[in-house]
């Protein structure tokens, strides 16, 4: 157990006003490894302070010097790689493998991209008789949920710097390790004082000072719908700029010329991937009735390959869920499924391990868009299997949820994928499969959010725009 003390405000690490702190636990054997300051209102302040004082001098760095910054900050968590994978599974119960893999080289990627982007982005440009200048927003108040615990703070911090913006962090309560690790590697890389600036606290305090601060000019948020209400209505009341990830129920369209094993087994493992914690998983199977009940016991056969087990053991292939609540809730949907008439064929509410958050590959059949697994986010490791009649049928289906986030598309030809594809409502799909690009821009339709992050579409959240009339 280690007690972390301060917040990095203004270049350095500072003492926290309070002494109140947040613990953090591992999720997998459930002990308790750290604990870091609870910040306040007074602690947002400072480090809001801080960000405003350094922010005329960034913003009239050159972009070229921006991007040499963001490229030593993705050389040095290249070279911290180990340090991080280890953080992110001992806060979040993560596989080690992944942690190293995605927890680590996601966000190294994204670095890297902002990198290339600052460097290349026209940040001036000429319409008419009149020369555009895209200008940073000024101070960047930025939000971020534990389930990607570094990529979600350098998919705000990247476009940020990029921008010329300085930035405040308020990481999730469960994973402040990995944000102060990271403010470790701006300290090294010399960022100069300000610029970037973390504090650790909990959302009701922190994080709603940070969003109600009236000299944060831009709000960056990435969570729960509900919580992300608040911060939208919030930044609207005050007119200030917001930008808002939330929550996703993807559809995974498996066309009938599709490679039907290929096409459930890549399902299967999105699903699983980080316990389910992701956004952006592909949480709905669409399937076609005549193909229905082979692609169900397919699917069956692949959840059994993820054995919940010991994040350090390089044999697990899923880890715990981050925390007891968690735990509860997704345990809560799996019971209310079965309750709504669902087929349960693979895992279950039981806990697979006495000790640790941890929930089985669970994977439901005879699943109807009505249900509440159906519409509902859950997070957690569980699929549902839905049937449709004909392609009208799987479009409706698709894209009848509240949510519009990610989803993806398996069809004999690309281009029947890719005609499906255009007739979604949803902000990305991947096509027979996909690949992971860190410049093309991701976000919601619907009430999956507002605005996009990463690439040149992420960056221009970040800037605003002046025209001079000649
Ligand atoms: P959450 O909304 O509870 O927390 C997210 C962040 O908001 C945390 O830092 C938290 O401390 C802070 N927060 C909580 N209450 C706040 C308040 N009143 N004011 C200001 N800040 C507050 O969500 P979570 O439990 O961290 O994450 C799970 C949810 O987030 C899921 O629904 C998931 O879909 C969504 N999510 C979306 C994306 C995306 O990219 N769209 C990514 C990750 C998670």
């Amino acid at each position: 157990m280690k007690a972390y003390d301060g917040m990095y405000i203004g270049g350095e690490w500072r003492p926290a006003a309070g002494t109140d702190t947040i613990t953090v636990v591992n999720p997998a054997d459930e002990q308790v490894i750290a604990t870091v300051p609870a910040g306040t209102a007074e602690d947002v302040d400072a480090a809001v302070r801080a960000a405003r004082a350094a922010f005329p001098a960034w913003a009239a760095t050159p972009p070229a010097e921006r991007a040499a910054y963001l490229t030593a900050l993705r050389d040095a968590m290249t070279a911290r790689q180990d340090e991080i994978a280890a953080t992110v599974t001992a806060e979040l119960g993560a596989p080690l493998a992944l942690s190293r893999k995605v927890h680590a080289g996601a966000p190294i990627a994204v670095a890297g991209s902002f990198a290339e982007l600052a460097a290349t982005y026209a940040f001036e440009e000429r319409i008419g008789n009149s020369t555009v200048l895209l200008e940073p927003v000024g101070v960047v108040g930025a939000i971020t949920p534990w389930n990607y615990p570094l990529h979600q703070i350098v998919a705000k911090a990247g476009p940020a710097l990029a921008a010329g913006c300085t930035i405040v962090v308020k990481p999730a309560e469960d994973t402040p390790l990995t944000a102060r690790l990271f403010a470790g590697l701006v300290h090294e890389v010399g960022l100069p004082a300000g610029v970037f600036n973390l504090v650790t606290g909990l959302g009701p305090v922190a994080g709603q000072a940070l969003a109600e601060h009236e000299d944060v000019d831009l709000v960056s948020f990435t969570g729960s719908t509900a919580v992300g209400r608040l911060i939208g209505a919030t930044a609207g009341a005050a007119v200030k700029r917001v930008a808002l990830e939330l929550g996703g129920k993807s559809a995974n369209v498996i066309l009938p010329s599709a490679d039907l094993a290929k096409a459930v087994s890549v399902g299967v493992a999105n699903v699983m991937t980080n316990s389910g914690q992701t956004c952006s998983a592909w949480t709905r199977m669409l399937v076609h009735t005549d193909q229905y009940d082979e692609a169900v016991e397919l699917a069956r056969t692949a959840a059994a390959k993820y054995v919940p087990g010991d994040p350090l053991d390089s044999a697990s292939r899923l880890g715990p869920l981050v925390n007891e609540k968690q735990r509860a809730r997704v345990r809560g949907y799996i019971e209310r499924g079965m309750a709504e008439g669902a087929k349960l064929v693979a895992g279950g509410p039981e806990a697979p391990h006495p000790t640790g958050h941890y929930v089985a590959p669970t994977v439901f059949a005879e699943v109807t868009p009505g249900m509440t697994i159906a519409q509902e986010e859950i997070f957690g490791p569980v699929l549902s299997l839905l049937r449709y009649e004909d392609e009208e049928d799987a479009l409706r289906i698709a894209n009848g949820t509240v949510y519009g986030l990610a989803g993806a598309v398996w069809a004999g030809e690309e281009s029947e994928a890719v005609a499906f594809a255009r007739r979604m409502d949803t902000g990305q799909v991947d096509i027979n499969g996909g690949r992971f690009n860190p410049l093309a821009p991701f976000g919601g339709y619907k009430r999956s959010g507002v605005g996009r992050e990463l690439g040149a579409h992420g960056l221009a959240e970040y800037l605003q725009t002046k025209s001079l009339q000649f």
